[in-house]
């Protein structure tokens, strides 16, 4: 039960490594918002959540992180609802993309930073109000991503809305210290989820054998670090990156 009695809202939280996080978070004692733009799978995740037995603990907002008022609203509605905010999850985002010179900026440039780079502002500085005025500190965990850290074939505009992330989760460690709130980043590296299932076999066959175990890493290990950071456990990390990708950013596996 590290997260007891805390109230967290998890955005993407309908899909993927939210939707594992969110199951992760009610069975360590926490109370959820699932936010997301889809509100019927949100809704589907809160029902899997009554029906493991924590009835009450997990509730759905539907949110376009790309607009800030969108966002403020999602965080009135975990107060109304769960009666305050100690932790936020800023996880939601979009992947893909095509060689820079093919780009046309309002298709592959503009969507991806609004969501992936926006989103995680537009939910620091939101969530960010409702910890200082709340006055019992707070902890936002953002997702970055390996390519966050290094350029990688088809990823640009990811790349660079990854890296900003990076760059606001120090910023906002810094900014927000008084209050008592921590940020942390994790970069996950291949993960099993409908981003990564849009590839091909044999892509994602790639992307396996260049993790340390051979294999996709599975949402629920991810959900299991974010639990941890966002636990009390983890208050000496701080405004730095935690790389959950088996490895990846550490070696260069050797050709076959
Ligand atoms: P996913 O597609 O399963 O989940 C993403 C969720 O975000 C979906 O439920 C989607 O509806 C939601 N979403 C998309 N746009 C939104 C918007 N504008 N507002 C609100 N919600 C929106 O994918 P996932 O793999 O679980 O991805 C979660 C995060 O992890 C993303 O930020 C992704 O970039 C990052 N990531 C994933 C991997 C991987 O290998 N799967 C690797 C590194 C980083």
């Amino acid at each position: 039960m590290r997260l007891e009695n805390k109230v967290a809202i998890i955005t993407g939280g309908a899909s993927g490594i939210g939707r594992a996080t969110v199951h992760k978070f009610v069975r360590e004692g926490a109370r959820v918002l699932v936010a997301d733009i889809n509100l019927e799978q949100a809704e589907k995740v809160v029902a899997e959540v009554t029906a493991a037995g924590f009835e009450g603990a997990a509730a759905a907002a539907q949110v376009d992180v790309s607009s800030y008022a969108e966002v403020e609203a999602m965080v009135a509605r975990a107060v109304e609802v769960f009666g305050g905010l100690d932790v936020i999850f800023n996880n939601a985002g979009i992947a893909g993309g095509k060689p820079l010179l093919e780009h046309d900026p309002e298709v592959d440039y503009a969507p991806m930073i609004r969501i992936d780079q926006d989103g995680v502002y537009h939910g620091i500085l939101a969530a960010g109000r409702q910890f200082r005025d709340q006055g019992r500190g707070g902890v936002i965990i953002n997702t970055s991503s390996i390519y966050g850290e290094q350029a990688a074939e088809l990823a640009f505009s990811y790349s660079a809305a990854k890296a900003a992330v990076i760059s606001f989760t120090r910023s906002a460690a810094y900014e927000l210290a008084e209050y008592g709130v921590r940020a942390v980043a994790i970069t996950p590296g291949r993960v099993g989820t409908p981003i990564i299932n849009q590839f091909s076999e044999e892509l994602r066959q790639t992307f396996a054998s260049e993790q340390m175990r051979g294999a996709l890493t599975e949402p629920e290990e991810i959900a299991n670090v974010v639990a941890f950071l966002a636990s009390d456990e983890a208050n000496v990390i701080n405004g730095t990156v935690v790389h959950v990708d088996d490895g990846y950013s550490s070696f260069k596996k050797r050709l076959e």
